[in-house]
C-alpha cells in the first residue's frame, strides 16, 4: 500500500506528497487511511501549549480543560499529555467525565462541575474527584453521597458573579457558605475553592470584567469570615489567563489554549499567543472526476461549474461534524490550492472544485491545521467559532496521535 502510494506519487508530481515522512505516516494510520479521514492530534503542540499557558499564569497552578472529549481531541490522550507538561489539574464539565478519566488510570486532582439531580456523586467521592456546587440542593446530595462513601467530599463552591448560568447567586452565597461550613465541621465536606467564571472575559474592556472580579472578592472575603480556608480560588479561562491578569489568583482553567487555538479576535491569533492548533483535519480524495461546464453539484444545486473541470470527493459531511452552514464557503487545501468547498454539505460527503489541477484518487486534502486553513477559517466561513469547529468533529472520524510516546 505504501509503496503504491509512492509511486503514484512520483508518476504525479505537483500532487501532495503521501507517507513521506514519519509524522505523516503517524497521521495516515491504518484506520485512518481505511477510513480516508483523519483528525491528526499533535500532543507535541499540546505540551508546549500547556507549557505556554503556565508561563503567562506567572506562578498560578494550571488546571487543563478536557470536556467534551478534550474538545474533541480525545479525552485522555490529552489529559496525559497535559499532566506530563505541568498541568497539576484537569477538569471536566460532566461528572461522568471525570469517572472517564479515573477508569483510564488518570491520576492527581480533577475537578467536574456540571452534577444534574441524579449524578454519580458517591462514585466520584469515592474516585477522589473534586465536586463543584452551587446550591443548598448539590451541597445536600453531595453531603448524603460522602455520607454513603464514608469519605468526605472534596468541594468547589461555585459563585455566580454575572454569568447568570452556573453558580449560586450572590443573594444565595451567605447560606450556601454558611451550610457548607456546617457540614465541613461534620466531616461531610471539605471545601478546598472557591470559584467563578466570566461572561465576557474575550472582549478584556467590558466593565462586566471588573465588576465580576470585585463580585467574586467579596465572595471569597464573605467565605473566609464564616471560616472556610480554600485551597484554591479560580476564575481564569483561556481569554482571562492571557489578558485579565488581576482573575488568575492561585489557579487558571484554560481550555481553548491548551488545543492551540485563540479565545477569540480581540486576544490574538494562535501565533499572537504563542500558542499551535493541535488538531488537523484531513482525508484522502474518495474519487476524482471530469464533469462538463454547467452543471450543478451537490443537492439543491448551489454550485454550478463555470467550465469543464475535475470534481473531488472528500469523504467527510455534517455526520463527520462539518457545519452544513459551510456551502461554498468551507476552505480545504486540495491539489495544492486553497478552494472552498462546492456546493452544499452532505451527511458524509462534501465536493471540492479542482479545476485543471491534477489530482487522484488517495491524494491528500487538508480541512483544517498548521499546514492548510484554521479551524478558525472554518469558524469564519461558518458564523462560529474555533471552539465549535473542532469539539463537533465527530466519532466517524478516527484521530491520530502524533508525540504520544513521548
Ligand atoms: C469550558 C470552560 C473553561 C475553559 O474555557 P476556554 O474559553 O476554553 O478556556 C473554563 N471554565 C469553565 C467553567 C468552562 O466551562
Amino acid at each position: 500500500m505504501v509503496h503504491t502510494d509512492r509511486v503514484s506519487a512520483l508518476q504525479n508530481p505537483g500532487r501532495l506528497p503521501m507517507v513521506t515522512t514519519p509524522a505523516e505516516s503517524a497521521t495516515w494510520t491504518v484506520n485512518a487511511r481505511a477510513r480516508g479521514a483523519v483528525a491528526a492530534i499533535n500532543l507535541d503542540a499540546l505540551r508546549a501549549n500547556v507549557g505556554r499557558c503556565r508561563e503567562v499564569a506567572s506562578g498560578a497552578d494550571v488546571m487543563a480543560i478536557v470536556k467534551a472529549d478534550a474538545y474533541g481531541h480525545g479525552l485522555v490522550p490529552c489529559a496525559v499529555a497535559a499532566r506530563d507538561a505541568g498541568a497539576t489539574w484537569l477538569g471536566v464539565a460532566l461528572l461522568d467525565e471525570a469517572l472517564a478519566l479515573r477508569s483510564a488510570g488518570v491520576g492527581g486532582r480533577v475537578l467536574a462541575w456540571l452534577g444534574s439531580p441524579g449524578a454519580r456523586w458517591a462514585e466520584c467521592i469515592d474516585n477522589d474527584i473534586d465536586i463543584s456546587v452551587s446550591a443548598r440542593w448539590s451541597l445536600d446530595a453531595v453531603a448524603a453521597a460522602a455520607k454513603s462513601a464514608g469519605r468526605r467530599a472534596r468541594v468547589h463552591l461555585k459563585v455566580d458573579t454575572g454569568l447568570s448560568r452556573g453558580g449560586g447567586t450572590i443573594a444565595d452565597w451567605s447560606e450556601l457558605a454558611q451550610a457548607a461550613h456546617a457540614l465541613q465541621s461534620l466531616g461531610l465536606v471539605e471545601v478546598v475553592g472557591l470559584w467563578s467564571h466570566f461572561a465576557n472575559a474575550d472582549r478584556p474592556a467590558e466593565p462586566s470584567n471588573a465588576s465580576q472580579t470585585a463580585a467574586f472578592d467579596s465572595a471569597v472575603d464573605y467565605a473566609r469570615g464564616v471560616g472556610l480556608e480554600p485551597e484554591v480560588l479560580h476564575m481564569a479561562n483561556s481569554a482571562a489567563t492571557f489578558v485579565l491578569p488581576q482573575s488568575r489568583y492561585n489557579l487558571v482553567r484554560p481550555g481553548i489554549a491548551i488545543y492551540g487555538l485563540s479565545p477569540g479576535e480581540e486576544i490574538g491569533t494562535s501565533a499572537d499567543l504563542g500558542l499551535t492548533p493541535v488538531m488537523s483535519l484531513r482525508a484522502l480524495l474518495a474519487s476524482v472526476k471530469q464533469v462538463p461546464a454547467g452543471v450543478g453539484v451537490s443537492y439543491g444545486y448551489e454550485y454550478v461549474t463555470r467550465e469543464p473541470t475535475s470534481v473531488g470527493l472528500i469523504p467527510m459531511g455534517y455526520a463527520d461534524g462539518l457545519p452544513r452552514a459551510a456551502v461554498n464557503a468551507g476552505p480545504v487545501l486540495a491539489a495544492g490550492r486553497l478552494r472552498t468547498i462546492a456546493g452544499r454539505v452532505s451527511m458524509d460527503q462534501v465536493v471540492v472544485d479542482l479545476g485543471s489541477d491534477p489530482a487522484s484518487p488517495g491524494d491528500e486534502v487538508v480541512l483544517f491545521g498548521v499546514d492548510g486553513p484554521t479551524a478558525d477559517d472554518w469558524a469564519a466561513a461558518c458564523g462560529t467559532i474555533a471552539y465549535e469547529i473542532v469539539t463537533r468533529i465527530g466519532p466517524r472520524v478516527p484521530r491520530a496521535y502524533l508525540g504520544a510516546d513521548r
